[in-house]
């Protein structure tokens, strides 16, 4: 999530106002350090401060859970735990093409790893490592375990318009040469993108 305030706070507030009105209680500063079954099937929630919790139904969000106590818990429960692959990142490219662009982004683009991923939308930044925003790190956390077991070596492909069809840029360049034809191209560039800085390669 990208809250347009720039803010976690934001997502805070939101999982906390959805908490109150649904009538969760909160209990903070102490942690759960196991779970049991019950003989009746219930659950208790051991916490670290000696006291516990008991519960017909139990959902662990803990985040990571490296060398969390949990781990065991889950574990003696039955469960398995997946391995933990990571995520969220940018890519690096060393790429001539990219020289001197780093600090552009483009709003609404489209990105996918070749041969094939789903594409992932929203705003791309060129960074001086290659790239990085939004879209970018949506891709690397749903092909998080595809990229790992390609040894984080792929493909990227960008379509800098976003999900505008081939058929329809034919479509806007012919108009434009209709109705502007002797305009230089880099003075009507369909969509958001910006013009590289000068000495940029092109
Ligand atoms: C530096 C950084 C920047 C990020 N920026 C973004 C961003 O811009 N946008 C975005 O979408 N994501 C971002 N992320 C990723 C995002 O923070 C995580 O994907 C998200 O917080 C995961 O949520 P979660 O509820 O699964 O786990 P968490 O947010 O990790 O919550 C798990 C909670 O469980 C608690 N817990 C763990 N063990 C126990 C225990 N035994 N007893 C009691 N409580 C326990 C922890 O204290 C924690 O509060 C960022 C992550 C990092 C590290």
């Amino acid at each position: 999530m990208f809250p347009d305030t720039d803010s976690s706070q934001t997502i805070i507030d939101c999982f906390l106002t959805a908490a109150r009105n649904a009538g969760v209680i909160l209990k903070t500063g102490t942690a759960i350090k196991d779970l049991v079954i019950e003989d009746e099937g219930s659950f208790r929630i051991d916490l670290d401060n000696g006291t516990g919790i008991r519960a017909d139904k139990v959902c662990v969000t803990s985040g990571s859970l490296k060398s969390s106590p949990l781990t065991r818990a889950i574990g003696s429960l039955g469960h398995s735990v997946e391995p933990l692959v990571p995520s969220l990142f940018a890519s690096d490219v060393s790429d001539p093409l990219l020289e001197g662009l780093a600090g552009l982004s483009v709003q609404n683009a489209s990105v996918k790893t070749i041969p094939k991923s789903p594409p992932q939308t929203g705003p791309v930044l060129i960074t001086h490592r290659g790239f990085s925003g939004p879209a970018i790190l949506r891709l690397s956390a749903w092909e998080a375990r595809t990229l790992q077991a390609q040894d984080y070596r792929f493909g990227i492909s960008i379509n800098w318009l976003g999900n505008t069809r081939p058929e329809e840029l034919r479509s806007t360049f012919a108009s434009f040469r209709a109705e502007s034809g002797k305009a230089l191209v880099k003075n009507r560039i369909p969509g958001e993108i910006p013009l590289p800085p000068l000495g940029a390669a092109r």
